[in-house]
């Protein structure tokens, strides 16, 4: 994974490696309606030094979390993590890709991926990941979002070459629509889960990660893109966030 070594180094110390809160991984847990005694087998599908894992793990103690993710450097901390909160016995880690899972069908009460999805794109992953789920059982997924209808060529050039899927929450429902899952409930995350929770955390590890890596081209190419993204959420941040979507299993 060399390519992603220096991705590894400036993100594995963050408590996320994309916008979220605490707050809102639990108001996502509330809008399921799951009973938190219940027995639940879940995954955490990108999961990074697993931010929601614990969190989860902490909030049903009754249940087992499998947490997916393709680098193993995340899923080192998240384990050490675990430990540490004494929670580990009720996580397992998978290094693997979201494209290739390895769960029976109606294997899982819960599948749980934040900021992560768009990486094979949110309607493959809704398609693809269906199958492993129980009847009922229920997806969590963060996907940005476009939250205004209409937006500055600026902002709408970004996102339509970074991820063309990019689309407002009602196209969202209708994915999750057609393949078979009832939209139970969305919320947009609020501006603190991008600024106080995931920027402006990275921002003060930039100078500690260009000392460390001795001022590369390559990772000042990695700084430079993340202060692009910044500028541009902040300008345009009423019109675009993540959005958190349940979707129960019909
Ligand atoms: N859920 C975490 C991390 C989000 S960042 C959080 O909210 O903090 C996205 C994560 O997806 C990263 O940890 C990255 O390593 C992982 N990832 C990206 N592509 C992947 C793939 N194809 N399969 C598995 N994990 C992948």
């Amino acid at each position: 994974m060399d390519d992603y070594k220096l991705l590894i180094d400036l993100h594995k110390q963050g408590h996320r490696q994309g916008p979220g809160g605490d707050a809102e991984t639990e108001i996502a847990l509330n809008l399921t309606m799951i009973d938190r005694n219940a027995r639940l087998k879940i995954a955490d599908i990108g999961c990074g030094t697993g931010a929601s894992t614990l969190l989860l793990a902490r909030l049903l103690k009754n249940s087992h979390i499998t947490a997916v993710d393709f680098l193993q450097d995340f899923l080192d901390v998240l384990i050490k993590r675990a430990e540490k909160a004494g929670i580990a016995n009720r996580i397992s880690s998978l290094a693997r890709s979201m494209e290739d899972l390895p769960f029976a069908n109606e294997e899982l009460d819960l599948i749980w991926s934040e900021g992560a999805i768009y990486n094979i794109g949110f309607e493959k992953g809704v398609k693809k990941w269906r199958r492993y789920l129980k009847t009922n059982g229920l997806l969590v997924a963060s996907e940005i979002t476009w939250i205004s209808d209409s937006r500055p060529a600026e902002i709408q050039t970004h996102w339509d070459k970074e991820y063309p899927e990019i689309d407002l929450a009602s196209q969202k429902f209708r994915i999750l629509e057609k393949h078979g899952y009832s939209p139970i409930g969305y919320f947009i995350l609020p501006q603190h889960c991008w600024l106080d929770a995931y920027y402006r955390p990275m921002q003060d590890r930039f100078d500690d990660f260009l000392d460390r890596n001795g001022n590369s081209k390559e990772a000042c190419e990695i700084v430079a893109a993340e202060k692009h993204e910044i500028y541009l959420y902040e300008k345009f941040k009423e019109h675009v966030s993540y959005g958190v979507y349940i979707g129960r299993k019909l």
